[in-house]
């Protein structure tokens, strides 16, 4: 039997089995799949659950079954080329003919001293469970910074927010205005939204370090009672470790066909890939439908297409809250509540289209 092997159940790799199954894969061929969760979490969500907004059931789908799909759940821990094995921290072995990783990205805390000991995350779903009890058992009135001011930052500030109307909170901005690479009618829509809803949102700052109960914005000491790390991602510590070339945020580099450049049983999917475009979950679903494409002509052992399809991005969505969004595709800004009834829905699709 040829052994297909994914490593990590997120956004690329669902979508890579939603292609082959049931029965787009070779009879001689099996599929592993192995995550250390037994089940797709959906990342995109994870600032709803830490804010206390959405239930954990609501931000994780089964994965599929099939009986020629094997589910492994544990903690991967290295990946051997020469081998062509992945380990596990329980002692298993998994041989690999054919390898995709997809196991994401984790906090990048840029060496800012204290910040990885004193600060909280969403970046895994264990993680946001934890920032969840902690932000949740906060006494009235607590101080609650944000750190970083992207799409995760923005989308946490204002739903815990509405989780929490007697916290103050603080979302630290390293730009001059809110989402500063986006057109001006979005930043200013978001800052409005927060100044009504009494988000403090400081501008121009850099952390510098952060200890118990204190940031350091520049020079300035701000006393906190608790601090979320939303300031940027690297790919997670196995793929930054792989002996392989790599671009400056350490992730494998990739040929067109998502391959790594010099080993074409090895493919990169989603946030742990090198790519121009930015890191998202549908960035990850569209190199996953090319992987699908490579993959099937490799099943047949036929030769692979001289030039893959580029890959052109819709654009986004971010929430404010529950009732409040905005969306930005194809040049064109949507704001409002019907932005936000946009994003749930293709939230609900989501799940519908991975049995969720
Ligand atoms: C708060 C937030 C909001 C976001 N909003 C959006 C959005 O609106 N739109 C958008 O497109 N993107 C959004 N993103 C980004 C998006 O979530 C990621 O780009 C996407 O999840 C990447 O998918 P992936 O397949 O690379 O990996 P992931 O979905 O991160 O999945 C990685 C999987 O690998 C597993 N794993 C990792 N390490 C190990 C290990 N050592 N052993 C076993 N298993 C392991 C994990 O359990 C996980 O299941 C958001 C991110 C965050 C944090």
């Amino acid at each position: 039997m040829r052994k297909l092997v994914l490593l990590g159940g997120g956004y690329g790799n669902m979508r890579i089995l939603l292609r082959l199954l049931p029965n787009n894969f070779p009879e001689d061929t099996t599929i592993t799949l192995v995550d250390r969760t037994p089940h797709h979490s959906l990342k995109t969500e994870f600032y709803a659950l830490a804010a206390g907004t959405t239930t954990d059931k609501d931000v994780r789908v089964d994965f599929p079954e099939h009986e020629r799909l094997q589910l492994v759940y544990g903690e991967i821990t290295k990946i051997d080329r020469d081998e062509k094995a992945v380990y596990l921290e329980d002692g298993q072995t998994i041989a690999y003919d054919d390898l995709v990783i997809g196991l994401g990205c984790e906090d990048n805390y840029h060496n800012v001293p204290g910040a990885e000991e004193n600060t909280l995350s969403i970046q895994t779903i264990a993680k946001s469970r934890s920032t969840f009890e902690e932000l949740l058992g906060l006494s009235p009135g607590s101080v609650v910074g944000i750190v970083g001011a992207g799409l995760s930052g923005i989308e946490l500030a204002s739903e815990l927010r509405e989780s929490r109307s007697d916290l103050k909170i603080k979302l630290f901005d390293r730009s001059p205005r809110i989402l500063r690479d986006f057109p001006e009618k979005l930043s200013n829509y978001v800052k409005e939204w927060f100044v009504k809803n009494d988000v403090d949102v400081i501008a121009n700052s850099n952390i510098t370090k952060v200890e118990p109960n204190k940031l350091y914005n520049h020079e300035d000491v701000i006393n906190v009672d608790a601090v979320v790390w939303t300031a940027g991602v690297q790919p997670v510590k196995i793929v930054r470790d792989m002996d392989v070339q790599k671009d400056r945020k350490g992730r494998p580099l990739v040929n067109q066909y998502f391959q790594l450049v010099d080993d074409e049983n090895v493919s990169v999917v989603g946030d742990c890939a090198s790519s121009d475009l930015p890191a998202s979950a549908q960035l990850a679903e569209e190199q996953a439908e090319r992987i699908v494409k490579v993959l099937k002509h490799r099943f047949k052992n036929e030769p692979l297409p001289e030039k893959m399809p580029e890959i052109k991005l819709k654009g986004f969505m971010g929430s404010l809250g529950k009732k409040q969004g905005f969306v930005h595709l194809a040049d064109t800004t949507v704001t409002g509540r019907i932005a936000r009834l946009m994003k749930s829905g293709l939230l609900w699709m989501y799940k519908r289209q991975n049995n969720g």
